[in-house]
C-alpha cells in the first residue's frame, strides 16, 4: 500500500482527490494526468477514508483501459478487492447478473459478440432465403443496432414480455428483410436467453425503471461514481449513470472534449461543457500540464486541434524536456512507405529502443495488409493489438464453444462444435434436429437426447458426445476450468484432430488459451467457475492479452485511446483513409480531426507521420492527408518536402473535397414537415430528409409530385414556418 496516495499528484490533481463530494468534473487536454487522479482519488477514498471498495464504481471506456486501471489501483491500494472498475457494458452485466431475474432472464445468460450474432444471421438467412446480397452481416449488424438505440428503443419489450411463441410467429410474419432479420434475431436471442452490448444497458434500464427497490439497491451501494473518458459518453450510458448516482450524489467526471471521438453512436463534444446545466452545484477542476508528451509532440498536437472551429481553446504546457521534432514523411506508394517505417523502427532499435515500446497506429484495419506483409518479409515481430483477433480464431472459438455448450447447452455453441470432430452429424441430422426443435421450442442439445436413440443417429457418435457434456455439466464447478477445458479438448477429440491436421499454430492457440485461463484464475480471486469465465471472456478483446515486449504493436486509433506510449507512428495519412472517405459533413471532419488529435497525443518521446503517393482503386491519384497541412510546417521536419507542384495539386483535392460536403442535420435550419421556401419553386413542405440519397424532398404548392433538392444545396431553402401538428 501507498503511503500517501496524493504523492507526486500537482494542485490540481490533489483538489480532484480530496474533493469527494457532490458533482465534480475535470476537462483537462490529452495526458494532464486525468487518469492518474481518477485512480489516486479511488485509492484516497479506500486508504484515506475508509470507504469499501465495493461501494465505489469506476467507469471506463475499454476493457484494456479497465485492466490497467485496476492494476494501478490495485498497487496504491493493495487491497486485492478493487470494486466495480470496468466498462459500462461489464457493469451492467454485473446488474443482470444479479438482478436479471426480475426479468425473467437466468443468471447464465449469455453476452454475444459480433461472430455469435453472426451465426445466428447465418441460421436466419438460411431458413428465409436470403442472401449476402439482400444484406450484408455487418450492415445487418449495423441495422440491428440502429433499430434497438433510435428507431425501436422499445424493442425490449419484445424479449420481455412476448413469449417465444409470438415472438416467433413475428418473425414468420414478416416480410420485408429488414424485419425478417431483426425479429429473427431477437427469436434467436431470447430462445438462448442472450444478450448483445446494446441489449447489457437496455435491460438494465429497464430493470431500474420498472423495479425501483432494485435501482435503489444500487444506488445504494454505489456511494461514489467516477467516470474516465466522459466526452464519449452516450445517451443510454448518461441515462444509466443519471439514475445510479440518483441516492449519493457523488459523481466525478473527466474527459476532453478534444477526444470526443464517438459522436457517431450519440456522444455529444457538450457532454463536458454542458454537464453543469445538469447536475446542481457542479465544481470544475481544469488540468493544464502535460505530463506525457515531449513540448515538440505537444506543439504539433495544438496545432492540429486548433483548426478545429466548434471547441473549448485550451493549450497544454509541457512538463518533458525537449527532444526531436515531429518526422513526416511521403512515401511514393504505400509498400515503400511500409519500407520507411520499417526502417525508422530498426534504427530506433539500433539506439536502444525496446520493439515493444514503438507502436503503430492508423485509421482501419484495412491499410495494415501492406506493413504485415512487409514486416513478416523481413522478420519484425509484430502483433495486431485491437479488436477481437485472437478470440476471433477457429480453434478459440470452438474450444470455448464447448465450454459454454457445458455451461449454458446453447444453440450457437451446438451448432459450432456438435460435428467437429467429424460425429456423423451433418446437414441432414441438424435439419432434423432443428425442425425437431422449433416445434418443440427447446434447445438443439435437448433435441438430441431426445431423438439420440432414433434410428437416423444410430450410425452416429450422438450418444457418446452427450455423455461427455453432460458428465461435465453434472460436475462443473467441482474442477478449475484450465482443467476442464483440457480435458474436454482431449476427451472429445479435438486436440486430437488438430494433431492430425498437423495444425501446429492452433494447437499453440489452445496452449495460449489454457495459460491465458490459468492466469484468470490465479489472478482473479473468487468466483473462478465456469460460468464467472464466460462471462469474462465474453467481454474480452486482444487488447487485454499480456503485453509481448519484444514487438511492434499496430493498432486503430480507437483501440489506442487513453494509453501511451514511447514511439508513436501514424501511417497512411491520406485523404480518403484518413480522413476517411466516408466523411461528408464538416462536423464529421472535426470528429476526424480529433481522432487524428488522439493519435498524436499518445506519444510521449517521438511522432513519425507519413502517407503515401500512388493511386487508389478506382484509379484516382492519392493525396496527403489535409491533417498534415493543418500544422504549421515550422513544427515538422520533412525528410523530403515534396514539390510546390505536389503540394499545390493535393491542396485542390482538399478544396474539391470539401465543396461535396453536405450540412449535418444539426445544421440545417428547416426539419421534416416544415415549410420552406425556394427560389424558383417558392412554398412547400418538407417531406423528407435523406441522408443515403443525399436530398431533401419537397412538395411545393405548385406542384403534383414531390422534388428531390440535393442537400448540398440547402442553402438555397429559406424555413418559412415550422411543422404544422394536425390533431385530429
Ligand atoms: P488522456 O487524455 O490521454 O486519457 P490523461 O489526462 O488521462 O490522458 P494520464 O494517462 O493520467 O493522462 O497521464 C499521462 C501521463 O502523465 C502518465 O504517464 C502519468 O503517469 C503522468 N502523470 C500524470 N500526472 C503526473 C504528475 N503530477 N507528475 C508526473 N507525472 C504525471
Ligand atoms: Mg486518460
Amino acid at each position: 500500500m501507498v503511503d500517501d496516495v496524493l504523492e507526486g499528484l500537482n494542485e490540481e490533481q490533489i483538489k480532484a482527490v480530496t474533493t469527494t463530494e457532490g458533482y465534480i468534473r475535470v476537462i483537462a487536454g490529452a495526458g494532464s494526468g486525468k487518469t492518474r487522479a481518477l485512480t489516486h482519488r479511488f485509492a484516497y477514498l479506500v486508504n484515506d477514508l475508509g470507504i469499501r471498495a465495493g461501494n465505489i464504481l469506476c467507469v471506463t471506456f475499454t476493457n484494456k483501459a479497465a485492466a490497467e486501471m485496476k492494476e494501478r489501483i490495485h498497487q496504491l491500494t493493495d487491497d486485492n478487492d478493487t470494486g466495480f472498475v470496468c466498462t459500462f457494458h461489464s457493469f451492467c452485466v454485473s446488474i443482470l447478473q444479479e438482478d436479471s431475474y426480475a426479468i425473467q432472464y437466468p443468471k447464465s445468460f449469455l453476452v454475444l459478440d459480433n461472430s455469435d450474432i453472426d451465426a445466428m444471421l447465418k441460421m436466419i438467412y438460411e431458413e428465409r432465403n436470403l442472401t449476402l446480397r439482400d444484406m450484408t452481416f455487418k450492415n445487418a449488424r449495423d441495422m440491428f443496432e440502429m433499430r434497438k438505440c433510435i428507431k425501436e428503443p422499445m424493442y425490449y419489450e419484445y424479449l420481455i414480455q412476448m413469449s417465444i411463441d409470438q415472438l416467433h410467429q413475428k418473425y414468420m410474419e414478416a416480410t420485408e428483410t429488414d424485419d425478417i432479420l431483426f425479429y429473427g434475431y431477437l427469436y434467436q436471442q431470447k430462445k438462448c436467453f442472450a444478450v448483445d452490448y446494446n441489449d447489457l444497458i437496455f435491460l438494465s434500464l429497464y430493470i431500474f425503471r420498472e423495479f425501483p427497490e432494485i435501482k435503489l439497491k444500487w444506488q445504494k451501494r454505489l456511494e461514489y461514481i467516477m467516470i474516465d473518458e466522459f466526452q464519449d459518453i452516450d445517451p443510454p450510458q448518461y441515462e444509466l449513470m443519471k439514475n445510479l448516482c440518483g441516492y449519493h450524489n457523488n459523481l466525478f467526471v473527466v474527459g476532453d472534449p478534444d477526444q470526443t471521438i464517438y459522436t457517431w453512436r450519440g456522444a455529444s463534444v457538450n457532454s463536458l461543457p454542458d454537464f453543469d446545466k445538469n447536475f446542481p452545484g457542479v465544481q470544475t477542476i481544469m488540468m493544464m500540464k502535460n505530463y506525457r508528451s515531449s513540448p515538440e509532440i505537444l506543439d504539433v498536437a495544438n496545432s492540429l486541434v486548433s483548426k478545429n472551429v466548434n471547441r473549448m481553446k485550451k493549450d497544454l504546457i509541457p512538463m518533458l524536456p525537449h527532444r526531436n521534432k515531429v518526422v513526416v514523411h511521403h512515401a511514393e506508394n504505400p509498400r515503400k512507405e511500409a519500407q520507411w517505417i520499417i526502417s525508422q523502427i530498426r534504427h530506433l532499435n539500433e539506439n536502444g529502443v525496446n520493439p515493444g515500446d514503438i507502436t503503430i497506429l492508423y485509421r482501419a484495419h484495412y491499410v495494415t495488409r501492406v506493413i504485415e506483409e512487409e514486416m513478416i518479409k523481413e522478420k519484425m515481430p509484430y502483433m495486431i493489438y485491437s479488436g477481437v483477433q485472437f478470440f476471433e480464431r477457429m480453434e478459440i472459438k470452438d474450444a470455448l464453444s464447448y465450454l459454454r455448450l457445458i455451461a449454458y447447452k446453447d444453440d450457437l455453441s451446438f451448432m459450432r462444435i456438435a460435428n467437429v470432430p467429424k460425429r456423423n452429424l451433418g446437414q441432414k441430422r441438424m435439419k432434423f434436429l432443428r425442425e425437431y426443435a422449433d416445434e418443440k421450442h427447446i434447445s438443439l442439445y435437448d433435441a438430441l437426447k431426445e431423438n439420440v436413440d432414433e434410428a437416423l443417429f444410430s450410425n452416429t457418435k450422438a450418444k457418446v458426445f452427450i455423455q461427455l457434456i453432460d458428465s461435465y455439466t453434472d460436475h462443473m464447478n467441482e474442477k478449475p476450468v484450465s482443467e476442464l477445458l483440457s480435458e474436454i479438448l482431449d476427451l472429445s477429440g479435438y486436440e486430437e484432430m488438430m494433431r492430425t491436421e498437423g495444425a501446429q499454430d492452433r494447437l499453440d492457440d489452445l496452449a495460449e488459451l489454457k495459460q491465458s485461463i490459468y492466469e484468470w484464475e490465479t489472478t482473479v480471486g473468487e468466483e473462478t467457475d465456469l460460468v464467472s469465465y464466460l462471462r469474462h471472456i465474453s467481454l474480452f478483446t486482444n487488447a487485454d492479452m499480456a503485453i509481448e515486449k519484444g514487438k511492434v504493436r499496430l493498432m486503430t486509433i480507437h483501440a489506442a485511446k487513453g494509453l501511451e506510449f514511447p514511439y508513436v507512428f501514424i501511417m497512411q495519412l491520406v485523404e480518403g483513409i484518413f480522413p476517411s472517405r466516408k466523411i461528408r459533413t464538416i462536423e464529421g471532419m472535426e470528429e476526424e480531426r480529433r481522432l487524428a488529435f488522439v493519435a498524436v497525443t499518445r506519444s510521449e518521446k517521438g511522432l513519425f507521420l507519413s502517407d503515401s503517393g500512388g493511386r487508389n482503386i478506382g484509379d484516382t491519384s492519392r493525396f496527403p492527408s489535409r491533417f498534415l497541412f493543418d500544422i504549421d510546417p515550422v513544427l515538422l521536419e520533412y525528410t523530403e518536402k515534396p514539390s510546390d507542384a505536389y503540394i499545390q495539386k493535393a491542396l485542390d483535392n482538399i478544396d474539391k473535397v470539401n465543396r461535396r460536403f453536405i450540412p449535418s442535420a444539426s445544421s440545417l435550419e428547416f426539419k421534416e414537415g416544415d415549410r420552406v421556401r425556394h427560389p424558383v419553386f417558392k412554398d412547400g413542405t418538407v417531406e423528407k430528409i435523406d441522408y443515403d440519397e443525399e436530398a431533401i424532398f419537397i412538395l411545393f404548392d405548385s406542384m403534383q409530385t414531390p422534388r428531390a433538392i440535393a442537400l448540398r444545396a440547402a442553402k438555397k431553402l429559406e424555413k418559412i414556418q415550422d411543422k404544422i401538428e394536425r390533431f385530429s
